[in-house]
């Protein structure tokens, strides 16, 4: 299971994220958000609060 996974029937490509994130999170070519690299860290955690509709889920326990 991946660490960091985008819900994309939520995401709504705001980039809010991928601003506070840019190691993880990127907008994909169709607008979306995507993942570049598997990982949890605070910054990870904080786009996943800051995320307005809730679409970045965190798998803690892998
Ligand atoms: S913050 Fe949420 S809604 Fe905005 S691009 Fe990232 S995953 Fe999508």
């Amino acid at each position: 299971m991946a660490k960091v996974e985008i819900d994309e029937s939520l995401c709504i490509g705001c980039g809010a994220c991928m601003a506070i994130c840019p190691e993880v999170f990127d907008i994909g070519p169709d607008g979306l958000a995507i993942v570049k690299k598997d990982e949890i860290n605070d910054d990870v955690i904080m786009a996943c609060e800051g995320c307005p509709v809730e679409a970045i889920k965190i798998n803690e326990e892998n």
